[in-house]
């Protein structure tokens, strides 16, 4: 039987499909972990739905646990309350932030993400706020690509919500 502690450093070696620098620990993906005399209970929320890595997420965390020798697990996946990037750890934004992603604006729950421009978008190289989206769609669905004008560098922003 594992400890809880030692699940949670398994499951801190499964990065996330599309920023691999961060993992499902950063992301708060896994809600909690429950260890028992029935065996282990992961509980996870995938990022957002419509989102391609969501099953991948699951697959990886099953992948990582067996290849640990660890018997008797479940992952649950539940929905609700559905994930924020508010559940982005600190150390998950410092990680996006070193990676050149620029880490989600504050709460997302205004769920403005359909309007065009929804929210100031800081530039993680040098803090600008003069950015700009070039495209709603940047190199994964759950990313946008923004420019920033002052050191005109292009950047993702983690949009998902
Ligand atoms: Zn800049």
């Amino acid at each position: 039987m594992n400890s809880k502690e030692e699940i949670l450093g398994f499951l801190e070696e499964v990065p996330d499909p599309e920023i691999p620098v961060v993992n499902v620990l950063d992301l708060g993906i896994v809600r909690s972990v429950e260890v028992n005399a029935d065996g282990t209970l992961v509980t996870i929320t995938p990022t957002y739905t419509g989102c391609p890595a969501t099953h991948i997420i699951e697959d990886d965390i099953r992948s990582k646990l067996t290849e640990k020798g660890v018997v008797n697990f479940n992952i649950k996946t539940i929905l609700s309350p559905a994930w924020t990037t508010d559940w982005i750890s600190e150390e998950g934004r410092r990680k996006l932030k070193e990676y050149g992603i620029a880490p989600p604006e504050e709460s997302t729950s205004d769920k403005s993400r359909l309007s065009e421009n929804p929210k100031v978008v800081h530039c993680p190289r040098c803090k600008s706020t003069n950015t700009e989206m070039v495209s709603f769609f940047g190199s994964t669905p759950c990313k946008a690509l923004y420019t920033c004008s002052d050191c005109k560098e292009p950047f993702d922003y983690f949009k998902c919500l």
